[in-house]
This record gives C-alpha cells, sequence and structure tokens, in this order.
C-alpha cells in the first residue's frame, strides 16, 4: 500500500525536484572564464621558461640533469664549449605534446635556469609548434622573468 501512495504521488520525482530546486537557488560557484579567473598557485607548473641572469647570462650550463630526470623524454639537449670556456646548450627542445608537466627538470635544475611559469594560456595552429626551442624558452623567460621570481619568493614562503 505505501508504495502504491509512493508510485501514485511521484514521491521519488518530488525528492529529485527538490535537490534541484535547492541548487536552484544555492549560490553559484560557476566562473565566467576567461573575463574571471581563478586563483593560481605560485607552484603551478605551466609552460616552461629558460632564464637568464640578470647580467644577460644564460643560467643554464648544459649539465642535462633536466633531460635525465624527465619522465617523458620530452628534453633533447646537444652542448658545446663557447668561446669563454664555459659549456652551453647549442639545442635546448622541450616538447610539449611529450610532458607531462610533472616539474621533475625545474627540481633538478641546479642552477634554477628551467622553470615551468604560471603561463596556461598557450596553444598551437601548426606541426611543430610543440616544439619549444631554446629561442623560445628564453623569450619566455625574459618575458615573465618577474612573475617567475615573484613566485619563486611566495614558494619559499610555503616551504
Ligand atoms: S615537466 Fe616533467 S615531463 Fe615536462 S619536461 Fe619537465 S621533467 Fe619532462
Ligand atoms: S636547464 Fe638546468 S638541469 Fe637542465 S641542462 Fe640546464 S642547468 Fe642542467
Amino acid at each position: 500500500m505505501r508504495s502504491f501512495i509512493k508510485t501514485f504521488f511521484l514521491w521519488e520525482l518530488l525528492q529529485g525536484l527538490r535537490v534541484t530546486l535547492r541548487a536552484f537557488f544555492a549560490p553559484k560557484f560557476t566562473v565566467q572564464y576567461p573575463e574571471e579567473k581563478t586563483p593560481q598557485s605560485p607552484r603551478y607548473r605551466g609552460l616552461h621558461a629558460l632564464r637568464r641572469y640578470a647580467n644577460g647570462q644564460e643560467r643554464c650550463i648544459a649539465c642535462k640533469l633536466c633531460e635525465a630526470v624527465c619522465p617523458a623524454l620530452a628534453i633533447t639537449i646537444e652542448s658545446d664549449v663557447g668561446a669563454d670556456g664555459t659549456r652551453r646548450t647549442t639545442r635546448y627542445d622541450i616538447d610539449l605534446f611529450k610532458c607531462i608537466y610533472c616539474g621533475f627538470c625545474e627540481e633538478a635544475c641546479p642552477v634554477d635556469a628551467i622553470v615551468e611559469t604560471r603561463i596556461h594560456e598557450y596553444h598551437m595552429e601548426h606541426r611543430g609548434e610543440n616544439i619549444m626551442t631554446k629561442d623560445k624558452l628564453l623569450a619566455v623567460g625574459e618575458r615573465y622573468e618577474a612573475m617567475i621570481n615573484a613566485d619563486k619568493a611566495a614558494d619559499a614562503r610555503y616551504r
């Protein structure tokens, strides 16, 4: 009898509608991206960058630790000794299609040369644009150095 009454008055349907109504009047958490953005951690791992020292010298010393530690084999480095006797990369490529954004390369780097920025709004339109060459990585580093520095300082406060 009880089951019949429940079926007759569509009890389960009313219960479902009650949930719908509750959600309808509850505060909304939808973010109107890209006009609105959610907060990002200073540890966010986005687009890679290669950094320079303040005097313009490349930080990277071509030790290849990042290449060795990369679990996705996304980094390819070739190096040579420059005219000043220091070892420098002649090729530094990161394949963004292989990269899993684990951050191991950044952790392994002894001179803070390779970093992952908070930049996540990037895309590719043509074949081959997934390869971040040394020039492209250095350009990202130069453009976002202030943000990278601020994130590193904020990150240090968490540790
Ligand atoms: S973030 Fe991880 S997967 Fe991507 S290049 Fe660095 S070590 Fe490799
Ligand atoms: S980016 Fe850092 S870990 Fe990678 S080769 Fe250069 S100095 Fe070594």
